[in-house]
């Protein structure tokens, strides 16, 4: 993918990050995929490249960059494994991110410095198996006892638990009010009370890991509480755009990732005497893929100035995730398609992104939950 609409900064930062990609990730991405581990050693690393701090202040041990760079991140990293990019994302875009925007200065300096060098990795405790898209189902609660909170309750599906070191756990202070009744607490994997499943398995995103975290009378400090008291969650909500964004850009370079599979066994497969890629449907397939991807990435880069704009870019964020998930989908669906049985093996490359594409459009906050909130913003 070029894009001569990037400053000289942005395609050096995204050359390097393509580079690492090449060099580091595809020759690993389906050894990583099969085995169902995330090479946890790539947050060091990442962390020393300063990707995790792209988004955060210097003061913080962040790199001081901006949503541009990070949609050029998360593009180019799910190009060479989406389950990659998504425990990075969970990382930096929800847990580090929470805690910047909600915490105060001393949470912020006990927190993000490892979170940016990558010594401690983050998840993002939201889901349960009662919760999912509608957010007041939480059951988890939050009872405070004097300077505590005593938690209680579990978490599913939650990315990067298996190794996570901290947790930034949505929970029910006021039970009855809903949204406005939830709250945010950072607790230590550590801490008495807690403890995660063995791995779920899942559909796709192989080298992500996931499980249950289980929190059985967890004592948590009130200083660990995030923002306010019954209105963190509702407050996280609104600042908290940057996973739409980061999401958005995955779709993009999965999609990408798919159609340059598709195009290259298009080009060389013969039948009937010459390659696919002659016939008018599959040149008009692949026409297609590039175009909707190229409307895709554009609605992500621009969502990503606004934000960078310092202005509002909430309708933006939800547009972008939602085009570029579904796009995504699209187009890694019809990759499997073009590639036929060859595509569909276990270790081609086609039928990896079609199996991970689609929680793209779930995690998030799902396609039908963004068309709803484009909807409100639009005033309907
Ligand atoms: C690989 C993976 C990683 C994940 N990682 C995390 C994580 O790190 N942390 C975390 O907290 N969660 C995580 N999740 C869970 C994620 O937050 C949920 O999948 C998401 O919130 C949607 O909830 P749900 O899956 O329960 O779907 P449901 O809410 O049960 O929805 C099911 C379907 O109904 C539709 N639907 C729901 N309400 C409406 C409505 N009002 N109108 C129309 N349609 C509707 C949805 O769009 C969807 O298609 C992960 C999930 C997956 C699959």
């Amino acid at each position: 993918m070029t894009d001569p609409t990037l400053s000289p900064e942005e395609t050096q930062f995204r050359d390097s990050v393509r580079s690492f990609v090449d060099r580091k990730i595809l020759p690993k991405a389906t050894e990583w995929d099969l085995a169902e581990r995330y090479p946890q050693e790539l947050f060091r690393e990442f962390g020393e490249l300063g990707w995790l701090g792209i988004t955060f202040p210097e003061e913080l041990g962040g790199s001081g960059g901006g949503s541009v760079l990070y949609a050029l991140l998360c593009s180019e990293l799910a190009r060479g494994s989406a389950a990659i990019a998504l425990g990075m994302y969970v990382h930096t875009a929800l847990a580090s991110a929470a805690i910047y925007r909600l915490g105060s200065e001393q949470q912020k300096k006990r927190w993000l410095p490892a979170a940016m060098s990558g010594e401690r990795v983050g998840c993002w405790a939201y889901a349960e198996s009662g919760a999912g898209s509608d957010v007041t189902t939480v059951a988890t609660r939050a009872l405070r006892h004097g300077d505590k909170y005593v938690l209680s309750g579990s978490k599913m599906y939650i990315t990067n638990s298996p190794f996570a070191d901290f947790m930034v756990v949505v929970a029910s202070t006021a039970p009855g009010d809903g949204l406005k009744g939830l709250s945010l607490f950072v607790v230590e994997r550590d801490n008495p009370g807690v403890s995660v499943s063995a791995p779920l398995k899942k559909l796709g995103m192989g080298a992500s890991e996931m499980a249950e975290i289980v929190f059985d009378n967890c004592s948590v400090a009130a200083t660990d509480r995030l923002g306010p008291e019954s209105g963190g969650f509702f407050e996280a909500l609104k600042v908290l755009t940057l996973g739409r964004i980061a999401s958005a850009a995955f779709g993009v370079g999965l999609g990408w990732a798919a159609q340059q599979s598709a195009l290259t066994y298009c080009s060389e497969r013969v039948q009937f005497s010459q390659p696919l890629s002659k016939q008018q449907f599959i040149r008009f397939t692949l026409a297609d893929m590039a175009t909707r991807l190229t409307a895709a990435w554009q609605l992500t880069l621009h969502t990503a100035r606004v934000a960078d704009s310092g202005h509002r870019h909430d309708l933006e964020a939800s547009m972008a995730k939602l085009f570029a998930s579904e796009t995504a989908t699209w187009v890694c669906e019809r990759t499997l398609h073009l590639c036929g049985a060859q595509g569909y093996m276990r270790e081609s490359a086609a039928q990896r992104f079609y199996r991970d594409c689609k929680v793209i459009e779930l995690g998030e906050g799902t396609s039908e939950i963004q068309r709803e909130t484009i909807a409100r913003l639009m005033g309907v």
